[in-house]
């Protein structure tokens, strides 16, 4: 009787959207505080079950740590929010509704609420140009880097299957374009595994390898300034990867790279990490933009939608000390994070709003080898000192005590034995796992059903676990 009186109680609906740094640290404040109460409901919504540290992405991409490894799963880390994986198709700010789409079936799901907290990151933007989207590999999912470094062992095999070298060298030649953090890390990174990897090829040479940067500015890693840039491209350069600066990809067919200034690389893989733009859910919000990003104001609230806050890499969220919107980081996005929560709290609560003020502490990048770049609080550091502090102050942030053993091991084994060769999966997988997916699907019941769900109604037993029923039937 007690319990279905409070079932009946009108909860205060909170739902975040996505389980990034942004997502995921709201949610985190927000489990210790009002996901406790009765009267409040914390849901999280994301696409994948598990938190991503990108700053160590590209170690996974070049085989230096495991895919596990930089990943913790939502459900260990928050216990009294709910968790649903689905992927979030379209909100409806006049309704305040969220739909999303999860499951095996595809199923349509709809969450209601009182306060919603924005946190999807941002998509990869291929610019329209020809065949990027096709053909380019990205670097912002798990499965990228880890479909990279499959990918790295897999045109060694293949290139030692060929005897001719202009095939030998396309299959190892590895273009990125972009010199940001994403684009210059992973570069040196898959330089170092690659060279490392040849060795043991005895029907290839290094000389068939060619690692490519394609940067549009004129200085790698512009958010370190040119000094740390130019020391980047230097020490890129002596360990010969090639860096293009002041030009663009213009088209890509999965073997040959187009330059907007004419100039084409025969290439078998071209990683993109040139351009972001916003998750189409918030590009179909009636919100005022800023490059695609949702305005808020210093509340972290989007002042035209009473309920509705943004975070993270969606949201551009004013600097009163500089005038121009905070970078979108990691650093940023969890503390943008933890004041959002606390103020979605002390909305619910009636408390006092506080606004989000942070300078940035410095930022970091390796280049390869060893080797790294670093500006902390205004200091700037190079080489093996910068590259030992990133390690240190990376290892630091990746959340629970587990992952953080598994990366020091994955790093000290490292300094031991040279890095594993084994290709994990071959297109004849990738194929036999396609034609599973479809009959899965087939055989799914209720596919393409809509189910319109409270939170509240995923809870219980008859609600996503029970097989589901036609519209018709339910209704
Ligand atoms: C390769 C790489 C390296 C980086 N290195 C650094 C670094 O060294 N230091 C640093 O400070 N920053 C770094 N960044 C930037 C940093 O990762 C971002 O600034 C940060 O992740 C932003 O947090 P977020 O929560 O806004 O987005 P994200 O962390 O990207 O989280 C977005 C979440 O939303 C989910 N999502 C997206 N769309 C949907 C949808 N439609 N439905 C459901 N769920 C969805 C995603 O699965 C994800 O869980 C790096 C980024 C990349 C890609």
């Amino acid at each position: 009787m007690l319990g279905r009186r409070r079932l009946e109680m009108k909860k205060t609906k909170v739902v975040i959207l996505g389980g990034g740094f942004g997502g995921l640290y709201a949610a985190l404040y927000l489990d210790k505080s009002l996901a406790r109460r009765a009267d409040v409901e914390v849901t999280l919504i994301s696409r994948e079950n598990f938190f991503l540290f990108t700053p160590m992405l590209h170690e996974v991409a070049a085989g230096d740590l495991y895919p596990g490894d930089i990943v913790n799963p939502i459900r260990r880390i928050i216990r009294h929010s709910r968790f649903v994986e689905a992927d979030v198709q379209a909100i409806d700010l006049s309704a305040r509704r969220v739909r999303c789409v999860g499951g095996v079936a595809r199923l349509t799901l709809e969450f209601e609420f009182d306060h919603l907290l924005v946190a999807l990151g941002s998509e990869t933007n291929f610019f329209g140009l020809p065949g990027v989207r096709e053909w380019a590999v990205t670097m912002k999912r798990l499965i990228d880097a880890a479909l990279l470094r499959n990918r790295i062992l897999a045109l060694l095999e293949e290139a030692s299957l060929h005897t001719d070298p202009a095939v030998r060298r396309r299959a190892l030649t590895f273009v990125t374009a972009g010199g940001g953090f994403s684009g210059v890390e992973t570069t040196g990174a898959i330089y170092d595994c690659v060279r490392e990897a040849v060795r043991y090829y005895p029907e290839l040479t290094e000389d068939l390898i060619r690692v490519t940067i394609i940067h549009p500015g004129e200085v790698l890693l512009p958010e370190l300034g040119e000094e740390l840039g130019r020391y980047a491209e230097r020490k890129l350069c002596e360990r010969k990867v090639e860096v293009l600066k002041g030009v663009r990809v213009a088209s890509y067919d999965g073997t040959l790279i187009t330059l907007a200034n004419g100039q084409s690389i025969p290439a078998a893989t071209l990683i993109w990490t040139a351009g972001v733009m916003a998750s189409p859910a918030i590009a179909a919000l009636p919100c005022r933009k800023e490059r695609d990003r949702l305005v808020v104001n210093e509340f972290l609230a989007v002042p035209e939608y009473p309920g509705l806050w943004a975070v993270g890499d969606c949201a551009a969220v004013p600097n009163a000390r500089t005038g121009k919107s905070h970078p979108t980081t990691a650093q940023h996005g969890l503390r943008e994070a933890q004041v959002a929560a606390r103020n979605i709290e002390a909305a619910i609560l009636g408390r006092p709003l506080r606004p989000f003020t942070f300078t940035t502490l410095g930022q970091l990048a390796t280049i390869g080898r060893r080797t790294g770049v670093a500006m902390i609080f205004g200091m700037k550091f190079s080489g093996f000192l910068a590259w030992l502090m990133w390690r240190t102050v990376y290892l630091a942030k990746l959340p629970r005590l587990s992952k953080k053993l598994r990366v020091m091991t994955g790093w000290t084994l490292d300094l031991l034995f040279a890095r594993d060769l084994e290709q994990m999966l071959t297109l004849r997988d990738v194929e036999a796992i396609a034609d599973m997916a479809a009959q899965i699907r087939a055989r799914a019941p209720g596919t393409r059903t809509t189910i319109p769900l409270s939170a509240e109604r995923l809870s219980n037993p008859g609600g996503l676990d029970a097989p589901a029923k036609p519209r018709a039937a339910q209704e």
